[in-house]
């Protein structure tokens, strides 16, 4: 069952795509989410991606994490070509590889948090490592919450539920689709510092889908999407400048 997937372990380009497009439905119900996008996401840096409602972040996001496939173009993660891979294959790539933050969080309402936390790595059969696990949940400030079901937790513990999970394996790339939507100012920032922190002193490479101009402030780089195309970067972004790009935008 286990299919190796060779990896190019000295690529500087943890994730990018070619000529990706991607199209939901067919004929007059037919939805083109990505309209021809190129783009690179370089080791240890940290990409927000934003955009009005629609124009396809989360698309790209899946695409880009191999959860979803491209109509046309190509997606590599860590210099693999995941478009032609099997669906095991891609998997695998997944399960060694990336973590994600899903928007609607994607929790197993019959685990616990602590379960749900654990799951990919029980899945893989690899070993928690206690120290990060203490130190994830320490940040997170999840300890009082670990032997509650999803159903017993807020919106906002929930997302720190699942943004734990997307960090315990220590994953080479984090796709994170909104991770601090449902907190409050102070856990955001308390999660966005961590994982600037991540990328900083780790190397972690972190895409993060965001609408807040303070969230997307904590990322190295900005891509602005419009429509499935990107329509404009900006590098060592500010809440302010991101506002002012915003007002340009139409928002
Ligand atoms: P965003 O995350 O920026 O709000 P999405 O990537 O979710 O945008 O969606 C981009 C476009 O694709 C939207 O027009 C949306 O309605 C459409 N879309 C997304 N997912 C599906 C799907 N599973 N089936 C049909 N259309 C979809
Ligand atoms: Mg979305």
């Amino acid at each position: 069952m286990t299919e190796t997937v060779p990896y190019a372990s000295e690529v500087s380009i943890a994730a990018s795509m070619r000529g990706g497009y991607k199209d939901y439905g067919s004929g007059e119900a037919a939805v083109r989410a990505l309209n021809g996008i190129n783009v690179d996401m370089a080791r240890g840096v940290f990409t927000a991606i934003m955009g009005p409602s629609g124009s396809g972040k989360s698309t790209l996001l899946h695409t880009l994490a191999g959860l979803d496939r491209l109509t046309a173009g190509e997606s590599s993660i860590a210099g693999t070509v995941i478009t032609n891979l099997s669906e095991a294959q891609v998997t695998q790539v997944r399960r060694d590889l990336i973590g994600f933050v899903f928007q609607s969080f994607n929790l197993i309402p019959s685990l616990t948090a602590k379960e749900n936390i654990t799951l990919p790595i029980d899945i893989a059969g690899a070993k928690v490592d206690p120290a990060w696990f203490d130190e994830i949940i320490g940040i997170l400030g999840l300890g009082d919450r670990l032997t509650h079901l999803p159903a017993q937790l807020s919106g906002g513990q929930q997302q720190r539920v699942a943004v734990a999970r997307a960090l315990v394996s220590r994953p080479q790339i984090i796709f994170a689709d909104e991770p601090s939507g449902n907190l409050d100012a102070r856990s955001g920032a308390e999660l966005l510092g961590f994982m600037r922190r991540a990328v900083k002193e780790f190397g972690q490479t972190i895409v993060m889908v965001t609408h807040d101009p303070t969230a997307a402030s904590y990322a190295d780089r900005i891509l602005f999407l419009a429509d499935g195309v990107i329509v404009d970067e900006m590098r060592e972004p500010t809440a302010e400048k991101v506002l002012d790009r915003m007002k340009q935008m139409g928002r």
